[in-house]
């Protein structure tokens, strides 16, 4: 869908946002972003209600999250297992604030994820399902699981092909305490909105028709796609969920590929 400024990304506002550091930066820069959500939305023709902002609050201390929390956000985002960990214990005063884990995992921490999360984003493996689900059933607990789709067909990131989504899918029903809800990707990152666009189109188009043969009790209703820089691209693209990070928080001091390990930040990737 054609848009009136999608000719580029936001990416290359990244390093730009300023660090938030009281209650009423956390709330201006939340209202900010909803404005811009409700404003893509209406170019998609879209109900607002529809998509939930997930703020994510990787590398930012304590009590910058604290402040989020006191501006209203009641989950936030890790993409690190050991600091989500970390972060949880140190917060379990705020009985209400939820966590999601939007990294990818290795079976040896999911013991971690199993006992705190709600939500977990970047499932790719069924080693990590199997790992999850033992030790899901062991605490009494479910969570709530989106597959990880390699939607740009970079090596370097995490996330099954779409080709191999169907079967593992299919796969899933023996995982009980994982309860299925979509699929996450992360776009290439680029200030070229249309290759961009492309990741998001794929997502969509590879659930729109898993949707058709998902085994019973697999609901693949979201969509996770979208951050500070492509959000409203994904929301144009049909994205349910959208993960932000630096436009709620402020801008990390240090590139994506530092965060990433092993995704080179490549600002103009191979088409
Ligand atoms: C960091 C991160 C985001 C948010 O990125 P921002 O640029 O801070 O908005 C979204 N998704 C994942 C998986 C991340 O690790």
């Amino acid at each position: 869908m054609p848009a009136p400024f999608d000719t580029q990304t936001g990416h290359a506002q990244h390093g730009r946002y300023p660090e938030a550091r009281t209650v009423e930066d956390f709330q201006r820069n939340l209202t900010a972003v909803q404005a811009r959500i409700e404003a893509a939305c209406r170019r998609a023709e879209r109900d607002p209600a529809t998509v939930r902002l997930l703020p994510v609050s990787k590398t930012k201390p304590e009590a910058s999250l604290r402040l989020a929390h006191a501006a209203g956000c009641r989950m936030l985002g890790e993409n690190k297992p050991q600091e989500a960990h970390r972060k949880w214990e140190a917060m379990q005063d705020l009985t209400d604030l939820q966590w999601s884990v939007i990294g990818h995992l290795q079976t040896n921490k999911a013991r971690l994820v199993a006992r705190f999360a709600a939500e977990f984003q970047a499932l790719d493996s069924l080693r990590v399902a199997e790992a999850l689900d033992r030790h899901l059933q062991a605490e009494g607990r479910s969570l709530d699981v989106f597959v990880q789709v390699n939607t740009s067909n970079e090596a370097s990131k995490y996330g099954l092909l779409p080709e191999g989504v169907p079967a593992f899918i299919q796969a899933l029903p023996a995982f009980s305490a994982l309860r299925v809800r979509g699929l996450m990707t992360l776009a290439l990152f680029s200030s070229n909105a249309e290759r961009v666009r492309q990741c998001f189109e794929r997502l969509r188009s590879l659930r729109d028709r898993l949707r058709q043969s998902a085994p019973a009790g697999i609901a693949l209703d979201e969509l996770s796609m979208g951050m500070s820089g492509d959000f409203e691209i994904a929301i144009e693209e049909g994205a349910t969920v959208v993960r932000v990070g630096q436009a709620i928080f402020g801008a990390r001091p240090l590139p994506d590929s530092h965060y990433w390990p092993g995704e080179p930040n490549t600002e103009e990737s191979q088409p």
